[in-house]
């Protein structure tokens, strides 16, 4: 597997089973924010086991490359694999700040106008602490200030 596809695997949830709340369910009540925390674990887990498997591999790589030429190469694919890690470390820490979401009773709800931000997008988007709009209107601003 290319570091490529690791990446696209990993930056979203893998199986996520929608939840179907009932018509006079109340928004991010007890049996959803556990839903919710359950699949933050489950992609922090295998985040964390992703992580772990970079280390290895780096670690028996580094030991089968005594040659100066094949030592160049490799350092260039460590310096992906590093990257690679550091994306998930941050995405592992934005995680946890989800789960003390949960925690705190504030999950799911835009950071901005603390309108909900909906379970389908919660799903789709985990950690996400923005809403649709509000979203947009950070991405239109952020690509007139950057670039
Ligand atoms: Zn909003």
């Amino acid at each position: 597997m290319t570091n490529d596809t690791r990446n696209q695997k990993l930056e979203k949830p893998q199986s996520v089973t929608p939840y179907t709340p009932n018509e006079d369910e109340e928004y991010m009540n007890e049996t959803q924010r556990e839903h919710f925390r359950q699949i933050l674990t489950d992609w922090k887990q295998a985040l964390m086991e992703e992580v772990d498997r970079t280390m290895t591999h780096m670690q028996d790589e580094a030991a089968n490359f005594p040659d100066p030429t094949d030592r160049a190469t490799q350092e260039s694919e460590f310096s992906l694999e590093l990257r690679t890690r550091d994306r998930e470390r941050k995405l592992i820490r934005k995680i946890d700040e989800a789960i003390s979401r949960v925690d705190r009773d504030e999950y799911g709800f835009c950071d901005t106008c603390g309108t909900e931000i909906g379970i389908r997008r919660l799903e789709a988007r985990p950690t996400a602490t923005l809403c649709v709009d509000c979203k947009s209107l950070d991405e239109i601003r952020e690509r007139q200030l950057g670039q």
